[in-house]
Order: C-alpha cells, then structure tokens, then sequence
C-alpha cells in the first residue's frame, strides 16, 4: 500500500520504470496468493468422514474417490486431517490374524485413530487464513492444514508438502496368497474377494 497510494495519485507524472516496477510488485503479490499454491486444493477435493464411519467402509469411499487422505469430522465438523495410506499400511500387515481383520472392517474410524501411538497418522487442522494471505507464513508455521476463506466463506485447504502424497491415489489391499497376490479394491471383512487368503497389505495406485 505504500508504494502504491502515492504512485496512484501522481501517476501522470510516473515514469515508465516506476510503473513497471509497482507491476512488478503487485504480481508477485498475487503469485503468493495460497489458491494458486500447488498445496491449495479447493474444499471438494478432499473427502471429510465421520468418526463413526467403519474403517471398511472409510477405505471404500477413498477407493471410489481416489484418494489416500481425508478430514476426519467430529460431531459435524473437520478436526484432523488423516493420512490415510499410511494408517492402512500400519494395520493391515502379514501376520495379522483374520479375526482381527475383521474386527478392525467394523470398527468407527475414530476409535482406530484413538489407538496409542497412531496420533503420527493425522494432525490437528490449524487456525483458518484467508486466500490472499502470503503462503511463505504458512510453510514456516508449526501447524501443517489451514482451512483457506476468502469473502468469509471456506474455498478450501492448505496442506503441508508432507500430506501432497495423499492427495491422490487410491488404496488398494494385496492378500497374503503366497502364488498371486490378488489385489481388491474393498476391505470387507478382511479376506481376499478371490481366493481363500487374508488381506496382508495395502499399496497406493496412483492414475
Ligand atoms: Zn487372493
């Protein structure tokens, strides 16, 4: 504003290097702008899922919308952001028994993440900024997710670099047959949908 407010009110008088300068100014203002960050992605772009939505059916939607991260909503509202590939790879390994495969398909999304040592799986969502904030503040805060307003209004979200990897790509489970390892596109109960093995693993198929 203090280079701009007297050049405006003299601007006959600017010569031709002052007014190029002030453009220059102003375009890497609106360079900076978080929406046009390759971190910014627009509200509908990441799935929110209740805490009560069974793990099984969690991996279903991020399968369908090809992702491998969501918010997670509590009562109505996103609280965290889940980095959900890997959460899965955590708890879906060889030597886990099919009862505790199936245990996990029907267990809420909220309680998994409630599990101790599995708060490294998802981060608290940070204070919201508006869209024409500069983006360097953001890199070199401590939080790692903003909600990004602009009129008041939620246009979407800042990611730290970290989570860029969860973004697309869907997870997809491998069973344990030692011959072909399947791969399935649902959970279910934890049982491989083609042959009589367990789910032993989960791998992000990108597009
Ligand atoms: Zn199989």
């Amino acid at each position: 504003m203090g280079v701009c407010a007297p050049l405006t009110s003299d601007l006959q008088n600017a010569t031709k290097s002052e007014l190029c300068s002030a453009f220059i100014i102003v375009r890497s203002a609106q360079m900076a702008n978080i929406k046009s960050s390759d971190q910014f992605f627009p509200e509908s772009h990441l799935p929110q899922i209740d805490d009560f939505m069974p793990f099984k059916q969690v991996y279903a939607t991020l399968h369908r919308e090809n992702r491998s991260g969501f918010f997670l909503r509590r009562a109505g509202q996103p609280s965290r952001y889940v980095n959900a590939i890997d959460l899965a790879g955590d708890l879906v390994k060889p030597k886990v028994t099919i009862s505790d495969l199936e245990e996990l398909s029907t267990t809420p999304i909220g309680q998994v993440l409630e599990k101790p040592g599995f708060d490294k799986f998802s981060v608290p969502i940070g204070m919201t900024v508006e869209a024409d904030a500069n983006t360097t503040s953001l890199t070199e805060a401590s939080a790692k997710i903003f909600r990004v307003q602009e009129f008041g209004r939620g246009v979407g979200w800042f990611l730290h670099s970290t989570f860029l990897n969860t973004t697309t790509g869907r997870p997809v489970w491998l069973c344990s047959n030692p011959h072909v390892q399947h791969e399935n596109a649902d959970f279910d109960s934890g049982r491989c949908s083609r042959c009589p093995y367990s789910l032993s693993g989960v791998k992000q198929q990108k597009p």
